[in-house]
């Protein structure tokens, strides 16, 4: 039998036999603590391991666990927005299949079977403390402490074990400073999984006020695509709703201050915004250099609040040297999903292309996974749940539709490990008019198909020829082949994952369709 619980086995042996027969007990057969560092919006671009050309912002802690352990370089999402991904986390399932697809209007089923529930059920000591999403209260966790909703950057109103209470303070430092606290006052008497789940660096991008002027005015490098005209793509795309040139808001620009500012931050804040949004508002730009200034101020709040995340993973690692738990914990550093830097002129995330479909993921496990690793594979949150369980010693369920990526971060090869990943997302029109779409994603192609009353529109992305993905190949001759190879596998994949019926209209978080769900080819 591959999954073997472990833990189960240990504390059978424990209450059978004599103790001193477990005195050399080896560190391998006992479970792991599980430290699971989770990140809002964060985009692999802002991070100094990934080496982005642009060279964005070095992130000296999240690059150690990279170096400690394994950076994976295509882990995917299969519905780029919050919740969705959320859920997918916690239950090794797509949306279709957990019932979560959207941030407009889905609540979590809360009575599902979900990897921390397992974990606790098997000797596990649980907590979530931060962004939960969910809109339904945490199950399976000893102790949780979480933001209602999005949650706010400046002192947040908190959720603590069904309480309400109102923290003071830079969110970022508050979860931090929650998780290593109960880190500290853990059940020591069993292993540990701590979801610490940040808010930042998710619109509105606040950083604290520690950062503002972090980069000294030295202006942050342009992305190519910063002016996409989108001539060669779909009219989905040419529609959308998340353009730094139309749709950037005075809070995103903060042009106002953030809510929930006392006046004593807010004293602070005006030091460095007042001066620059004068200079802004006498220079009276438009076009081209609005963009361009509205990109500057964009990178540097987006950025202050990836250093600040990057700071909780250095004192998080920290606190388990000083627990001594640095060696049997697994600590995982991810993302719920991507984000746009400017790429093709956006924010925001949701679309089955390249900066939102792909999460940044590293991870370290002293004596497991060995140090220095990258990985290219495809792998996706859809895998964390089976990952952890694995980890643990317990058994998954067989409904779970991830696979268990410990053998890939041990540096094993895995012949049968998956070619190509289903996508699937549905929220519209609001917020940012994203066409629901599905597609799939393999090393090199992404196909997709926009659902549309017209029986919607079809793209076709080459990445090694278009690295940049402004060009659709779908009407290409010479791509014939590969648009129906390609269509074929979308037929398998929606086999395999079982979404062959049409979602119910809820799940695109709005009642009146223009069309006719659909989830079929056609
Ligand atoms: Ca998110």
């Amino acid at each position: 039998m591959r999954h073997i619980s472990l833990w189960g086995m240990t504390v059978l042996a424990l209450t059978c036999l004599p103790t001193h027969l477990f005195a050399t007990e080896t560190k391998p057969n006992q479970p792991p603590n599980i430290l699971f560092i989770f990140s809002d919006d964060l985009a692999y671009q802002a991070i100094s391991a990934y080496g982005d050309s642009r060279q964005l912002l070095q992130t000296p802690h999240i690059d150690r666990v990279a170096k400690e352990g394994i950076r994976f370089d295509r882990c995917l999402v299969t519905n780029s927005i919050c919740g969705p991904c959320r859920a997918t986390i916690l239950t090794g399932k797509y949306s279709h299949k957990n019932g979560f697809y959207n941030n407009s209007n889905s609540r979590f089923d809360s009575t599902q079977t979900t990897f921390p529930k397992l974990l606790q059920a098997n000797g596990y000591s649980t907590a979530i403390i931060g962004k939960w999403h969910l809109m339904t209260n945490p199950t399976g966790f000893d102790h949780w402490d979480i933001l209602p909703g999005q949650g706010r950057y400046y002192n947040p109103p908190m959720i603590s074990n069904g309480k309400n209470v109102q923290r003071e303070g830079y969110v970022t430092d508050i979860i931090t400073d929650l998780s290593i606290d109960w880190l500290k006052n853990r059940d020591k008497s069993k292993p540990f999984l701590l979801m610490a789940q940040h808010k930042a660096p998710h619109r509105e991008w606040s950083p604290a006020l520690r950062h503002l002027g972090f980069n000294g005015d030295k202006p942050f490098a342009e992305p190519s695509t910063l002016f996409d005209l989108y001539k060669d793509r779909a009219q989905a795309v040419v529609n959308h709703d998340m353009g730094i040139d139309r749709t950037f808001t005075k809070l995103d620009a903060k042009l106002v201050p953030p809510p929930g500012i006392n006046s004593v931050q807010l004293e602070e804040w005006n030091k460095y915004y007042l001066p620059r949004n004068n200079e802004f508002e006498s220079a009276n730009l438009s076009g081209q250099e609005l963009v361009r200034w509205r990109y500057q101020r964009y990178m540097h709040d987006y950025l202050g609040c990836v250093k600040a995340v990057d700071e909780s993973v250095g004192r998080l690692l920290q606190t388990l040297e000083d627990e001594g738990l640095a060696d049997n914990t697994l600590v995982v550093v991810t993302s719920d999903q991507g984000f746009y830097l400017g790429e093709h002129g956006w924010f925001d995330k949701r679309w089955i292309f390249e900066e939102s479909v792909r999460t940044p993921m590293v991870a370290r496990w002293a004596g497991v996974i060995p140090p220095g690793q990258t990985n290219g594979q495809l792998v996706s949150l859809l895998d964390m749940a089976q990952t952890f369980l694995g980890a643990a010693g317990v058994a998954a369920p067989t409904d779970m539709q991830g696979a268990n990526m410990l053998p890939l971060m041990k540096g094993e090869s895995v012949a049968d490990w998956r070619k190509s990943l289903y996508y699937r997302y549905y929220e519209y029109p609001s917020p940012h008019r994203v066409k629901p779409h599905y597609g799939v994603v393999t090393d090199r192609y992404k196909l997709v198909h926009y659902e549309g009353k017209d029986g919607g529109e079809w793209e076709l992305l080459d990445r090694q020829v278009d690295p940049l993905e402004v060009k659709s190949f779908h009407q290409d001759p010479a791509y014939e082949s590969t648009m129906a190879e390609l269509k074929a596998e979308i037929r398998r994949l929606q086999e395999v994952v079982d979404d062959k019926t049409p979602p119910p209209a809820k799940a695109y978080g709005n009642d009146k369709l223009e069309w006719e769900p659909f989830g079929q080819l056609k």
